[in-house]
Formats: C-alpha cells, sequence, structure tokens
C-alpha cells in the first residue's frame, strides 16, 4: 500500500440507472416508477466488493432509492458501512428555497433513519449542488444538526463546481461545528482538476487516479473519493433519446469498472466519511462565503 498513513474517505451515491444528472431532461422524475430498478442488485455486489478489500465507506443515498429497497439499506449498515443522505430525489440544491431545502432534507433523512435504524448525520448535494450560487445551503444543514457534508466541488466543470472554495476540509458556518469536506482535486501545473472518481476514473486510464490521489496523500491530507452502483452494471438498459455527449460519459468502460475499483481499493487505506469529517475536524479551515 503505497502512503498508508492517509487514510481517504470512500464513498457511493446511491442513486439507479436513471436518476443520473446526465439523463434529467430525457427522463421525467414522473416516469420513474415505470422503470426497472436495478440499485438493490448493484449495492449487494459493491458490498461484496468492499468485503473483498476490506474496507467501510458511506452510502450517500436517495430517500426515493431508499423507500423501495430497504433491504439493501440494511445490509449497507448491518455490514459495518455509514447510510447517509443524498437529498430525496436528485434535485439540485441551488434550485430549491431554503425553506424547500430543509423540506427535502428531512423527508429523505425521515426515510433513511426507518430504512437503516440509525442517526443520519452526513449529506452530498445531488450532482455537488451547493456553490457559489446557494452557500445558505450549509447553513440549513447546520441547523438540522449535519456533522458534516461532503457537497462541494472546489473546481470548475460543466454541471458543477464552486472555483473559490478550499480543497480541504473547512467549516462553512461561523458558529457551527458543520464540516464540509470537498471532493478531490489534484493540481496540474497550477490548475485544479477534479479527481475524485466519477466520469473521471471511469473514462481515464486508472494511472490518472493513481497519480491524483497520491499527490493529495504527499500533500498530507485525504482524498475524497466517489462512484455511483449504475458505474459497475454493464447490463443496464440504455437511455436513448439522451445527448451524445451525456451516452458517451455514462456508458464507457462499465465492464472494466469492478475490477479497476479493486485495484483502487487496494492501493490505497479508505474509511467511511464520518470517520474522516472526525479526524478532519482539527485542520478545517474556517471559510464562509
Ligand atoms: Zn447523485
Amino acid at each position: 500500500m503505497s502512503d498508508s498513513k492517509i487514510v481517504n474517505g470512500l464513498s457511493v451515491d446511491v442513486e439507479d440507472w436513471f436518476q443520473v444528472g446526465a439523463f434529467e431532461t430525457t427522463i421525467a422524475r414522473h416516469d420513474w416508477d415505470g422503470l426497472e430498478l436495478r440499485v438493490g442488485d448493484n449495492v449487494a455486489r459493491i458490498l461484496d466488493l468492499f468485503d473483498r478489500s476490506g474496507v467501510k465507506a458511506t452510502f450517500f443515498t436517495l430517500g426515493w432509492v431508499a423507500e423501495r429497497n430497504k433491504a439493501a439499506m440494511r445490509a449497507i449498515v448491518e455490514r459495518g458501512h455509514e447510510l447517509a443522505s443524498h437529498g430525496y430525489d436528485h434535485t439540485r440544491v441551488f434550485t430549491f428555497s431554503p425553506a424547500e431545502f430543509a423540506e427535502d432534507l428531512a423527508k429523505a433523512r425521515a426515510i433513511l433513519e426507518d430504512a437503516g435504524g440509525q442517526a443520519i448525520t452526513g449529506y452530498r448535494a445531488p450532482s455537488f449542488s451547493i456553490d457559489a450560487r446557494n452557500p445558505w445551503a450549509h447553513e440549513v444543514l447546520a441547523e438540522q444538526g449535519y456533522t458534516y457534508s461532503s457537497s462541494v466541488a472546489p473546481v470548475v466543470h460543466d454541471h458543477y463546481g464552486w472555483r473559490e472554495a478550499p480543497r480541504f476540509a473547512f467549516n462553512p458556518v461561523v458558529d457551527s461545528e458543520l464540516v464540509e469536506i470537498p471532493v478531490t482535486t489534484a493540481i496540474l501545473r497550477g490548475k485544479r482538476l477534479a479527481a475524485g472518481g466519477g466520469g473521471f476514473f471511469r473514462v481515464l486510464p486508472y494511472g490518472f487516479s493513481r497519480w491524483a490521489i497520491g499527490q493529495v496523500n504527499r500533500e498530507g491530507r485525504p482524498a475524497v473519493f466517489y462512484f455511483h452502483p449504475w458505474e459497475i452494471d454493464p447490463d443496464q438498459p440504455r437511455v436513448a433519446g439522451a445527448p451524445l455527449r451525456s451516452r458517451l460519459r455514462h456508458y464507457t468502460n462499465l465492464a472494466k469498472m469492478a475490477d479497476k475499483l479493486s485495484v483502487l481499493l487496494g492501493d490505497f487505506a479508505w474509511d467511511r466519511m464520518d470517520a474522516l469529517a472526525e479526524r478532519e475536524k482539527p485542520f478545517s479551515l474556517e471559510w464562509a462565503a
């Protein structure tokens, strides 16, 4: 294992194949109930993969998914992982008013706590949708007693990003313990690159991710990595009407993903996000927008 002293954060954003941001203009929310549910089986495969690698992780899960996959939610908790919130139905946070966001958080939390039987203390915004448009979102999370959030991508990307935000743990709300742990960026020629997973991990050669996570660990800090259950499912239905760019990004290298993940899990040290948040507290910057 390289850089074995630094323990990184491992996370899964639990949503089904038809709930991704890239398809939201193609598949309407009111059509979701007619579609094949595959996320439960994919979570089961991920749990086996994590057991084989001996790692624990955080599953940021949609309330909509938890309502329909209670056995998978119980399995996540029983096998030693953290169940956390990804909101109810993947609505991006900057489209909510503060009151609507509070309502979405409360709804998802009630479902997740019922399904998993444990308190929910962590949150990840759908599509990293806390940025310069809605810094109030962290105040809402603090009011609801969340201990940490991992909802900021401190980078510019075509779908998301908060360029000015710190790259590592920060306290976004004055007089609150809430820690924001941004998804990982690496520095190349002075520029921040998104390097925390998702399409980047799946589409680019593994060497890019190994370099990026290694660089962050050599800075003395933990990386935060994420992927989705649909990314290990090469047999998922194909969405015909979606834009070509979305389809290319979504369907590339699905069959290679599980093996690639196994290598990543063996090359670095990993833990749940709540454990990472606890370790990062003393190093958190005060940074309120
Ligand atoms: Zn998501």
